[in-house]
């Protein structure tokens, strides 16, 4: 028997194949009261409206393994993800491509022209080795672009100065010298056609599948037989009672809103880059689908603003800090978990940033890698 822990969408993967394929029970439990772990969605009663639990969750992969194996539970709507972004009252296409560069700048300049007027932009900042975030965000869109779309959002974001943070948390920029304005560049993308929920229910409707909502793994710990296979897809650092110490994460709040109108924004998601908004975001989830008459049409329409804030055992963990100080405590709990028997898996126990179909592709691997094979 095996017992998961965590029903998103890592814990549901790899549950569906232990019960498919290996033919063995499975308890998944979830402290929650719903399946999908952080991509989860319900419906908003009022409006009708497809709403993400956890902000904007867009599928996207070019994995075609992952592909093929989600569309065994759901069809995809043909969804393709554009951002904007609001800077001084005007608003921008992003990532940054070439429209975004003539409405900043009021030129009109074709592709071939704007690397080289960039490159001058680059050349004013005067920057040759770059030592922090902000002298490598300016080393590769020059300084206004870099304090228009970049140094607010950062600052809010991180809640901190860009220059306080390493050159290497931004490597390269998206920069497009075209107008494309697609925000993934991935050859597949959509949203599950009846929703996420459908999604993860279809996933985990099995025989050999059982579902405990409300429930945590300390709740139920003791009543497991003792040869059960633990996998854990929570935090390393709380299944261990921190003693090591804790593992640090950046946080989101959201703050929703109905509002009596039939379109906000016009879009899924505006961004905010101006400093002295507090908000990151918003997102308009009946944009997501258009294809939904009744609840496209309504009269009202469901808003959600982004805050990052910091992380405590109160709030989400969203995003991992991946410095050297956690990466040695990850290690500790990693050893331990190894040394009682526990898998460690999902975005929280391996803590890392992945998106969803990082996260199918790592379960269907650790599937056939450390359940398959042991
Ligand atoms: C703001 C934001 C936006 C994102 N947008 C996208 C996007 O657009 N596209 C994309 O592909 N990805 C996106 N992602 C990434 C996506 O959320 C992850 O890939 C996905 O959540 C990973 O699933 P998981 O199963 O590993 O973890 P989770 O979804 O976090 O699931 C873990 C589950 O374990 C449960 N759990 C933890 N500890 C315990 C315990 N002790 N007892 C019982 N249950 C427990 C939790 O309640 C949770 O439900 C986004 C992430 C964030 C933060």
């Amino acid at each position: 028997m095996y017992c998961i822990v965590g029903a998103g969408i890592w814990g549901a993967t790899i549950a569906e194949r232990i019960a498919s394929v290996l033919n063995e029970k499975v308890l998944v439990i979830d402290q929650r009261d719903h399946v999908g772990g952080n991509s989860a969605s319900f419906l908003d009663e009022q409006t009708g409206i497809e709403c993400h639990r956890y902000g904007s969750h867009i599928f996207h992969t070019s994995i075609a393994e992952v592909w093929d194996y989600l569309r065994r539970f759901c069809d995809f709507t043909t969804y393709r993800h554009k951002v904007l972004t609001t800077y001084a009252g005007k608003v921008y296409t992003m990532p940054i491509n070439l429209e975004t560069i003539n409405s900043f700048y009021g030129k009109n300049l074709h592709p071939y022209e704007v690397k080289g007027f960039l490159a001058e932009e680059i050349a004013r900042a005067g920057i040759t080795s770059p030592n922090n975030l902000e002298e490598q965000a300016i080393s590769l869109v020059g300084r206004p672009l870099y304090e228009a779309f970049i140094k607010g959002y950062t600052e809010k974001q991180w809640e901190c100065d860009p220059k306080q943070l390493p050159a290497s948390i931004i490597q390269r920029l998206p920069l497009r010298f075209n107008y494309n304005t697609d925000y993934f560049n991935d050859r597949w993308q959509g949203l599950p056609k009846d929703g996420y929920f459908t999604l993860f229910k279809n996933i985990l409707h099995h025989p050999n599948i059982t579902l405990r909502l409300n429930t945590t793994f300390e709740t139920v710990r003791a009543e497991l037989p003792t040869d059960v296979r633990i996998i854990y897809t929570g935090m390393p650092d709380q299944l261990f009672h921190y003693k090591y110490g804790e593992l640090e994460w950046r946080s989101l709040r959201f703050e929703w809103e109905t509002k009596a109108v039939q379109d906000y924004q016009g879009t899924t998601v505006m961004n905010y880059s101006d400093a002295t908004v507090p908000y990151t975001r918003i997102h308009e989830f009946k944009h997501y689908h258009p294809e939904r008459e009744q609840p496209f049409l309504c009269e009202k329409t469901v808003i959600c603003r982004e805050y990052p804030q910091a992380y405590d055992r109160t709030q989400i963990p969203c995003y991992p800090v991946n410095n050297e100080r956690n990466t040695g405590l990850y290690a500790l709990y990693a050893r331990e978990a190894e040394q009682q028997g526990i898998l460690l898996g999902g975005r929280l126990g391996a803590y890392r940033y992945w998106d969803m179909d990082k996260a199918v592709d790592n379960a269907l691997h650790t599937f056939q890698k450390d359940i398959m094979r042991h």
